[in-house]
């Protein structure tokens, strides 16, 4: 049996990278997808890759930082597949100006806050009373490495946001351990997605990232996908307020070695 046989899944920033993925996997596993992006042409595109592999996905556009956005996404996943089990909470920015304490621009930290931790709590806000609805089910959001760790380049907006994701993911978790909603957050480290791609073209800030990581490798979003199914699926029934890391073993790592 497919580990998400009958289960239906809101994937957010479903259109790219890590939520991609994501969405294709756990179609492949049996659930009906709902893929949501404010890209709404990635997230048809993912859809549609979906259905011609013979899965069951529609796409939704949202802006995950607005409210009525976020309550129309449930609304129209619920409509159409008839409740809620799974709620990936995947979209997320990482704008080239987010930097130092002194040099991060005011409106760069609060739209990074808006979407990465107002946007998962708004997502949570909606889905849960869908997901009590349909008998219970599991929320996985997305954190960083930076949430437990200071990056080695700073991005202060981008790794503020993480550490709230990872907070709130934690309280939620509590919140509706008791009412068959489990809340955990994946912690991934650099992974090679578009989010970093502009980044990563330049050779020495790849090699400044690639230095921390144990693996000497980049992780692939496949890889953070398939950590998502664990903590989508029933798999990992005991497993709430946890914090999944997937970072090539970066923060094991006092001094990498050569
Ligand atoms: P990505 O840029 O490939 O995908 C992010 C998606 O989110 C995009 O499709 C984008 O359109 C969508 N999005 C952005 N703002 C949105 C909004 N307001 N409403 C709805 N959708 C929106 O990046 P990715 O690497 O796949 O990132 C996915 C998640 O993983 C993000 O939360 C990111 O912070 C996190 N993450 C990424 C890395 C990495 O190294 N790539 C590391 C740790 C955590």
């Amino acid at each position: 049996m497919a580990r998400l046989d009958g289960k239906i899944a809101i994937v957010t920033g479903g259109g790219s990278g890590i939520g991609r993925q994501a969405a294709l996997l756990f179609a492949a596993e049996g659930a009906s997808v709902a893929v949501a992006d404010i890209d709404a042409a990635g997230a048809g595109s993912v859809a549609e890759e979906i259905s011609a592999a013979g899965g069951n996905a529609f796409a939704i556009a949202v802006d995950v930082a607005d409210e009525s956005s976020t309550r129309e996404m449930v609304a129209q996943a619920v409509a159409t597949f008839g409740g809620l089990h799974v709620l990936f909470n995947c979209a997320g920015i990482f704008p080239s100006d987010d930097g130092g304490v002194l040099d991060t621009p005011p409106a760069t930290w609060d739209r990074v806050m808006a979407v990465n931790a107002k946007g998962t709590w708004l997502c949570c806000r909606e889905a849960l009373p869908a997901m009590l609805a349909s008998g219970g089910g599991s929320i996985v959001n997305v954190a960083s490495f930076v949430a437990l760790v200071g990056a080695a380049t700073a991005q202060v907006a981008y790794t503020a946001s993480k550490g709230a994701v990872l907070a709130f993911t934690r309280e939620m978790a509590v919140e509706y351990a008791r009412r068959g909603i489990r809340a955990n957050a994946i912690c991934p480290g650099p992974i090679a997605t578009p989010l970093l791609a502009e980044l990563l073209a330049d050779p020495a800030q790849r090699q400044r990232r690639l230095v921390h990581i144990p693996f000497g490798r980049l992780g692939e979003a496949a890889e953070i996908a398939r950590a998502a199914l664990f903590l989508a699926s029933d798999d990992s029934s005991f497993v709430t307020g946890s914090a999944l890391v997937a970072d090539g073993g970066i923060t094991a790592a006092y001094v990498t070695p050569e």
